[in-house]
């Protein structure tokens, strides 16, 4: 995925001018301006497929799922399903039931960090982390660890923001439990080799899971193929809803690991004496789910499929790149993260200006942009900045989208210099 020629059926010009015309939010304008909308690695915008499957499910299907012998109930429980479904499919996934549908990436981490540690981590096993994970995977370990008595473990990264993979490789010792591991860093936009490290893992009997926030809306996903153990993403940042997201798990280990969160759903049978808990996937679906956001995320994932990851893909490395030439004119300016292999992500320092006053600068101009720590403050420390601005991109951002974000920096040098 280094160049844009590894993807050769690119979406035309013609095709992203279509696609953007599904989703309603970019017919507006912003301070006179038409949106440039470069925050896809924070959320995507919805297209109208989206949107409409969610309101014709409440209009015409919605009841409570599971549970129900009446007609309308079991249409909503299809839904439902069929969400899980799509995800498997998404995923190329043997098993549906290995799917877990939940709020999203932090709350499938959640679930295995605690679940996991309670099966199978005991005081002095250690957790193996990289220095770019986005916060939610490194606090629901940290918190894992101090309930077991744990240790986290970090591999570094180098000055181009890749895993230092010997040192993670000799980071894997006989007490490690458990390896997690961004598949694309939301700071850097490094893209991690996770094939590699999930043979070296595995050569130590050691499980890994990837957080796939930002690779599942961005790049083809095999979870068969990655050979990973657990993986995890949003439904947002894929187009979807919110609120809606899923873990996948390898059936195996996923049947080992104890319920997490206990209520309705999750249980065979109840009494004051004992209760048994379901088989997978419903022993992890505590309480009423987000039924709507299953059929939206269902919608998400066959329109991605519509259009193709492959070309998604390729598309996005073609507005990297470019992003990444222009930007290299801008006076003061400097990215941080500079992988060999990227998604779609173009993190940057300027000398003359905060990245708050970027972002404001930018804004004005109609282009939208995150300037922050983006719940990756370890990266920051790394790189030594506090803060980054960070252009994201998405199947529907133009070449005009880039021009009106390198205007706006030039505007900023202006401003500031
Ligand atoms: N992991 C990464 C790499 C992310 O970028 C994000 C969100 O920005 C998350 C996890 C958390 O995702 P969510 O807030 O949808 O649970």
């Amino acid at each position: 995925m280094s160049t844009a020629e590894s993807f050769p059926t690119r979406l035309t010009e013609l095709e992203v001018a279509r696609l953007r015309a599904d989703f309603p939010v970019l017919e507006q304008k912003f301070h006179g301006r038409p949106l440039a909308y470069l925050d896809n690695a924070n959320t995507t915008q919805k297209p109208r497929a989206v949107i409409d499957a969610e309101s014709h499910f409440y209009a015409t299907d919605y009841a409570g799922v599971h549970r129900a012998v009446y007609e309308l109930a079991e249409r909503a429980t299809r839904a439902y399903e069929a969400g899980r479904e799509a995800m498997r499919r998404f995923l190329h996934a043997r098993d549906v039931h290995e799917i877990v549908l939940l709020r999203g990436t932090t709350e499938a981490i959640n679930l295995v960090a605690s679940s996991f540690t309670r099966a199978h981590v005991a005081p002095g096993d250690e957790i193996l982390i990289t220095e770019m994970e986005h916060h939610s995977n490194i606090v629901p370990w940290q918190l894992a660890c101090e309930a077991s008595g744990a240790r986290l473990v970090v591999a570094p990264i180098d000055d181009r923001g890749e895993l230092v993979l010997d040192a993670l490789e000799g980071m894997i010792g006989p007490r490690t439990r458990m390896v997690a591991v961004v598949h694309v860093s939301n700071a850097l936009g490094t893209l991690n080799p996770v094939r590699e490290i999930a043979e070296i893992a595995h050569a130590r009997g050691v499980p890994v899971l990837v957080d796939g926030a930002q690779s599942a809306p961005h790049m083809p996903i095999d979870v068969q193929a990655l050979g990973c153990d657990f993986f995890a993403l949003s439904g947002h940042k894929m187009y979807g809803p919110s609120g809606i997201g899923a873990l996948w798990g390898r059936r195996e280990l996923l049947e080992a690991l104890p319920p997490w969160q206990g209520g309705g759903a999750m249980i065979e049978s109840v009494a004051f004496e004992k209760t048994t808990y379901g088989p997978i996937p419903s022993r992890f679906e505590a309480g009423t789910p987000n039924i709507a956001g299953a059929v939206g995320l269902a919608a998400a994932v066959e329109y991605l499929e519509a259009i193709g990851l492959e070309r998604i893909a390729s598309h996005e490395q073609q507005l990297l790149a470019w992003a990444t030439e222009a930007v290299r004119e801008i006076p003061g300016l400097t990215v941080i993260g500079t992988a060999a292999e990227k998604a779609g992500v173009l993190s940057f320092v300027m000398d003359c200006a905060h990245p708050h006053d970027v972002a404001t600068i930018l804004d004005r101009e109609g282009v939208a942009v995150r300037a922050g720590h983006h719940c990756a403050q370890p990266v920051m420390q790394r790189f030594g900045v506090p803060a980054t601005v960070r252009a994201s991109f998405g199947l529907y951002n133009t070449r005009e989208d880039v021009d009106a974000l390198v205007a706006g920096l030039r505007t900023v040098v202006e401003v500031f210099r």
